[in-house]
């Protein structure tokens, strides 16, 4: 079977998605498996891969980090950087020993498009949309007078409009530049002024003052998750994961109890959200905030993007949220693509606020220098004249709105997958592994044997993954479990052993001098006759399972 090769200087639309992820199944059967968690609204399927080398285990029993992309319909960065990820992991296997690796100790379960339809949508029409394409929280609002966006023009995009209002107008041109539009200040009295609307047509227009429509499709997958949902979170649909896109992956996660990382791909921003989303830091468990910051700044070393904290009220019933609270599941949104940052204009994620006009002229400003420098200048459509049919002579023009803004111009997509895929790779490595550290015999009489087991966890992490995880018992306490030969009388100790949880090697780093306690002793006594063979197994949910077999000598 020949290696597919794939493509990162485009967008994927789903036909493709799929033969791309079935082409990668077909020729890598031993280390990728193809799968659906559901199905999506419109009834597309809702892949998933699950990536282990089978020959070292199976997935369910090994520590697994979960990915996805494109919850957002207009977010396709996400879902190639997904592909990209699953690809590479393939490529490299056997060549590269951090992948040979990471593939012989982990799983990797993979949902590129969280959400098909929206996506599709969004790739091959001109609409922006956020999410999936189940009208809410109206069934119809096309029928309602306003303005409703549409392209035109038939440029493929729906751009601004501007539209020439020396009265009421709240924009003016720009004297650096003829395709900046920058707020008119409270003094400006003379003209030309401009309003400024989405590209679109008015249904019902009489001349009079019109409102603007948003679009059908007001869902926000995002805000619909299980965690500090409320109906008045905006897009949060109708009850915690009424959406079959959001129960398939709240299914899924819940049903794969290795999973011990979680990455969500959106875009954009260049940023790692991460949390407390509903409460300020301060009241978060302080050893869990290091913890996440220290996972996302080993982020930052790959993508430059640093990490923030999401609270600010807008952000409730998210991926990350749920899987942290109620999971116990450390993971993170990073915003893909820093459109502002490759342009050299600074944000501040900490202290955002609302731009002056002279810094909204400043910052587009640089944004068009770098898009004439970078792009050649199509990243911007230069306003021009269009006869609109109601509203007579208008301007159209403005940034291409899908890929610049939102995502990556199609020639710089392969460096965003790259740095983010390498990251996910680190991400994966922090995850608990146990081990079997030691296994001795000691022979005590005749047919009477000590064994004495010390279980270990290698990992970053500890088994319990984070305090959170502790404390609301999100996992089951890691095992011990003999397998004794009928003809083997446990004298001491139990078949089965609740050890508690291992602390992995982060536990060690908080304080100087007090090394993690990763591993644990336990013994047992049993009778029988020499030679017998005897498993042992320590079975931990977050960090595999471990097992070796013992002769009595
Ligand atoms: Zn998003």
């Amino acid at each position: 079977m020949s290696k597919p090769k794939l493509r990162y200087d485009t967008y994927y639309q789903y036909d493709e998605l799929t033969k791309a992820l079935q082409d990668l199944a077909a020729a890598y059967p031993e280390l990728c498996q193809l799968g659906s968690i559901g199905q999506s609204w419109e009834g597309r399927e809702v892949w998933y891969v699950t990536l282990t080398n089978q020959a070292t285990g199976p997935h369910s029993e090994k520590p697994a980090i979960y990915i996805d992309g494109n919850t957002h319909a207009g977010e396709v960065t996400g879902s190639m950087t997904a592909l990209y990820t699953i690809d590479y992991l393939l490529r490299n296997y056997g060549h590269d020993p951090e992948v040979t690796w990471l593939l012989d100790t982990r799983t990797f379960y993979v949902v590129p498009r969280v959400n098909p339809d929206g996506a599709e949508l969004y790739l091959t029409t001109p609409y922006m949309l956020r999410s999936s394409v189940r009208p809410w929280p109206y069934d119809d609002v096309s029928d309602m007078p306003g303005l409703y966006p549409e392209d035109i023009d038939g440029d493929g995009y729906i751009l601004q409009m501007r539209v020439r209002d020396d009265l009421k107008g709240e924009w003016k041109v720009s004297s650096r530049d003829p395709r900046i539009m920058v707020p008119r200040l409270m003094d400006d009295r003379s003209g030309p002024f401009y309003r400024l609307y989405t590209e679109g047509l008015i249904h019902d227009y009489e001349g009079e003052p019109f409102t603007v429509r948003p679009t059908p499709w007001g869902l926000d997958l995002n805000r619909n998750f299980p965690s500090q949902w409320h109906p008045k979170i905006r897009g949060g649909g109708d009850y915690p994961a009424s959406e079959p896109e959001v129960k398939n992956v709240v299914d899924f996660i819940l049903a794969h109890k290795n999973i011990g990382a979680l990455e969500a791909l959106h875009t954009s921003g260049g940023i790692f959200f991460r949390s407390p989303y509903t409460y300020p830091e301060s009241q978060m468990d302080q050893e869990d905030l290091q913890l996440l910051r220290t996972i996302a700044r080993r982020g930052t070393d790959f993508t430059g993007y640093p990490d923030v904290p999401s609270t600010g009220g807008t952000y409730a019933a998210t991926i990350v949220d749920w899987a942290y609270e109620n999971c116990g599941i450390p993971g993170f949104t990073p915003e893909l693509w820093d459109m502002a940052g490759r342009a050299g204009v600074k944000v501040d994620w900490q202290n955002r606020r609302p731009r002056t006009p002279a810094e909204i002229e400043e910052r587009e400003f640089k944004l068009l220098q770098w898009n004439d420098r970078e792009l050649a200048g199509e990243g911007f459509f230069r306003w021009r004249k269009f006869q609109h049919p109601q509203l007579g002579e208008v301007e159209i023009g403005g940034w291409n709105p899908k890929f610049v803004r939102q995502n990556p111009p199609p020639k710089l997509l392969e460096q965003e997958c790259y740095k983010m895929c390498r990251f996910l790779l680190k991400h994966a490595a922090a995850l608990p592994q146990v081990a079997i550290e030691e296994a001795r015999v000691e022979k005590q009489a005749d047919g009477m044997y000590k064994i004495s087991v010390l279980a270990a966890n290698h990992g970053f992490l500890p088994t319990y993954l984070c305090n959170k995880g502790r404390e609301i018992k999100a996992m089951r306490e890691d095992r011990l479990i003999l397998e004794l030969p009928a003809e083997i009388k446990l004298v001491y100790g139990r078949e089965a052993t609740e050890i508690g949880w291992l602390q992995g090697f982060w536990n060690g780093q908080r304080a100087h001098g007090r090394p993690a306690q990763s591993a644990k002793r336990i013994d047992f006594m049993v009778q029988g006759p020499a030679d017998s063979q005897i498993g042992v197994k320590l079975v931990s949910e977050k960090g595999g399972v471990a097992s070796t077999t013992i002769s009595l000598t």
